[in-house]
């Protein structure tokens, strides 16, 4: 190595530690930019030789710097992304010390009381743009590697191995109390090098080896129950496809698969479309929804707020409001099938049924809609009801109006649904404020706690764009839907 690298190398390894993440950043930053215009400037200074010979040995030359600097960049990143962890786990340190020094502000709420540390992921997680649980499970797991695995929370730090993995690993161990067993066990996964592996392989080694120690953790019988369950997700790439998820005893499974293979290959074989049969998983998805639906005698039903396409919404007038009812029943009379009659539905958790889709539904149930849509119009398997009234009263449907408005909680980052959340008045009801639109908002129990305790400040605009201030002064702009904007620190208060 060069003797200008060397003597940094030897000053930044005395460099209090604020320093180093200051040099580290200054380091990545350079990089960084210089890669933005060009990543050529990472294969070092080589003249381009006149011969053939010549212009291959530069061209082999670049590459092996070039995967050098990719080998680099992949190591710093897993082991930033350990220091990160171990970051978090240290940060709580911090908080659950500083919360018992000044436990008596902390005695609030005698029914519920506060826990040393309960919001210590909540000011963190922000500044790393994150969700609480997030990171208040980062810090578990580095204080779990930290005392049952060091040796892993080393390779880690040092960007041999992905922090994931190693968390899949302690999971997967954690069953083990014998400290001989786990020396045993955790010897043949260094050997192995399953530390080293994507998070599903190294499971699958590490499940191997315990089946094989003969300590495998005892089937659970619980546990298993309760993975098992159907559910329905909306597709991410295409709206109008909903993806299904099933989980059930494997037995249970095997005879499903068998119905279903044997129902698609009859679908498959008797096609008389023209052209080339579907695919096996279009026939598949066909058998499926025959032998559940229409060999089905369970009459169900569903409603769904059907919107009127190219038409004013319905207003709090009940005479529009008949109006628009009337509108559409005359255009469905008129067209029938056509897709003018209906705009798309957006079904939460599902995804969205288009207007199409419902004219074909409408027209294949054989159905008039009556003067009220607001009627049943049951016939058959399903009931489709289209309901105009009630959405825009304020009063009454204020909770599911903020509840559509802001789908998750307001607090910075935060995922969780805002149907299982409580509504928060922004300046409480006690202080005047009101139980609008512009003073309500859905916030999930622990954020709630947070605003309420934790010293969390915010206000909301009449756009319903809350601003928040943690304790130390860090600033976020959140808006409805889950959108988190970071906004520069209070001056003078961060340091
Ligand atoms: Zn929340």
């Amino acid at each position: 190595m060069d003797l200008r690298l060397v003597t940094s190398a030897e000053a930044l390894a005395g460099a209090a530690g604020d320093e180093l993440v200051e040099a580290w950043l200054v380091l990545t930053r350079a990089i960084a930019d210089r890669a933005l215009v060009s990543p050529d400037f990472l294969v070092g200074d080589v003249a381009e030789g006149p011969t053939f010979d010549e212009q291959i040995e530069t061209l082999e030359h670049t590459r092996r710097s070039l995967e050098r600097a990719a080998e680099v960049a992949s190591l710093v990143s897993r082991s930033a992304d350990a220091v990160m962890r171990v970051v978090a786990d240290a940060h709580e340190g911090v908080v659950r010390q500083h919360d018992h020094l000044s436990w008596t502000h902390l005695a609030g709420d005698d029914s519920y009381p506060l826990a040393v540390g309960e919001f210590a992921a909540d000011s963190l997680a922000p500044v790393l743009g994150m969700r609480s649980g997030s990171v208040a499970s980062m810090a578990d797991d580095a204080a779990t590697l930290r005392s049952r695995h060091p040796w892993m929370l080393a390779e880690c730090l040092a960007g041999r191995a992905r922090f994931a993995t190693a968390t899949v690993i302690s999971d997967e161990l954690d069953h083990i109390v014998e400290p001989e067993a786990l020396a045993r066990v955790t010897d043949l996964v260094e050997k192995y090098g399953a530390h080293r592996m994507g998070g599903s392989a190294a499971r699958r080694h590490v499940r191997k080896l315990l089946r094989v120690l003969g300590l495998a953790r005892e089937a659970d019988e619980v546990l298993a129950d309760r993975e098992k369950g159907v559910w329905f997700e909306p597709h991410l790439d295409v709206d109008s496809l909903t993806e299904m998820c099933v989980v059930l005893d494997t037995g249970d499974a095997l005879a499903l698969h068998a119905v279903i293979e044997a129902r698609a290959e009859h679908l498959r074989a008797g096609w008389g479309g023209g052209g080339l049969p579907p695919s096996r998983g279009r026939c598949r998805v066909a058998a499926l929804v025959d032998l559940m639906v229409e060999n089905s005698s369970v009459h169900a039903a569903f409603t769904l707020q059907v919107p009127l396409a190219a038409d004013s919404p319905p207003t709090q007038s009940l005479r529009r409001e008949q109006c628009s009812t009337m509108r559409f029943v005359r255009a469905l009379r008129s067209s029938p099938g056509e897709s003018s009659a209906f705009a798309d539905v957006d079904v939460p958790g599902m995804g969205v049924v288009t207007g199409e889709a419902l004219a074909r539904l409408a027209a294949s149930i054989g159905t008039t809609f009556a003067v009220r849509l607001t009627r049943d119009l049951a016939n058959g398997r399903v009931v489709t009801t289209g309901t105009l009234s009630q959405t825009y009263r304020p009063h009454a449907t204020m909770a599911a109006l903020v509840t559509d408005r802001d789908e998750v909680c307001r607090f910075p980052y935060c995922t969780r649904p805002g149907t299982s959340a409580d509504l928060d008045h922004v300046i409480p009801f006690v202080e005047g404020g009101a139980t609008s639109g512009s003073n309500l908002q859905s916030l999930c129990r622990h954020h709630h706690r947070a605003k309420t305790f934790g010293g969390y400040a915010v206000s909301m605009d009449a756009e319903a764009t809350c601003e928040w201030e943690s304790p130390f002064g860090r600033r976020w702009l959140t808006r409805p839907g889950g959108v988190t904007v970071p906004l520069e620190p209070r001056a003078g208060r961060v340091a």
